[in-house]
């Protein structure tokens, strides 16, 4: 799409666009479009466009601040949309998190999988989804944990009676060229493939949860389940 009509378009213009680049992701990979669930990512965006958004069929929501996320849930509480945290969660948040998001992307630690269980126990939360973020650059500014950390907070997981292990998230370093990140994507599913034939996401194939404006057509064609979208739906972030 030409920029100026990107600027200008509507919600649905976007959220189209968005699926039709999605879709021949997945064409070219010989997957189907059922396989990838698109999470909008709303944050600094007021709960007026997330209501736009759910009228042009989004169903699922990125946030990546526990705060931010409350206020915006809270002006939205009819129940029609889902709610992925995808950013950091300190620990003082965490029985926030836990009563307001279906799927939490950004485990990065055993004490984090611990404390996210007892929570759950205490607010009565049944099963709560959650995916691992493993830091595959080693970059020191990004949250992630160590691949090394992995088995440990995997069996952390599997001692636990409401926290369900789900998948594996990664957020890459930002290279211009989008295809510079495959290297990371491709690491995450070999990752998801190992542990998967170990049983860590029980019967289901574990989700990957990767890419995102600038990359999902990559993320799509090593395997990303979920692809988390902000910019090329909401546009530039103020
Ligand atoms: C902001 C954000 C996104 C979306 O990024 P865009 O480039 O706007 O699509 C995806 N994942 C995480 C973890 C984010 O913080």
């Amino acid at each position: 799409m030409p920029e100026v009509a990107q600027a200008t378009a509507t919600i649905f213009e976007r959220v189209a666009a968005v699926r039709r680049r999605i879709e021949a992701s997945v064409q070219r990979a010989a997957r189907t479009p059922a396989e990838i669930k698109l999470i909008a990512v709303t944050k600094t965006h007021p709960a007026e466009i997330v209501r736009e958004a759910l009228n042009a069929g989004l169903t699922d929501f990125g946030e990546n601040r526990v705060q931010e996320a409350e206020a915006k849930i809270a002006q939205l509480a009819d129940g029609a949309a889902r709610w992925h945290l995808i950013g950091h969660l300190q620990a003082n948040k965490v029985r926030r998190a836990v009563k307001l998001f279906d799927v939490i992307h950004s485990i990065d630690s055993t004490t984090l999988v611990a404390r996210l269980e007892r929570l759950c126990a205490e607010e009565e939360r049944r099963v709560l989804p959650v995916l691992l973020q493993i830091d595959l650059a080693g970059e020191a500014t990004k949250s992630g944990a160590d691949v090394a950390a992995l088995p440990e907070m995997i069996e952390e997981c599997q001692r636990c009676a409401h926290v369900r292990l789900v998948g594996l998230m990664t957020l890459p370093p930002y290279f211009d060229d989008a295809e510079q990140v495959r290297p990371y994507f491709r690491r995450l599913r070999e990752l998801r493939d190992e542990w998967q034939r170990r049983g860590a996401f029980g019967a289901s194939v574990g989700d990957l949860s990767m890419g995102m404006t600038h990359d999902f057509e990559v993320a799509i064609a090593e395997g990303a389940t979920m692809v988390r979208v902000g910019t090329a739906l909401f546009g530039a972030r103020g």
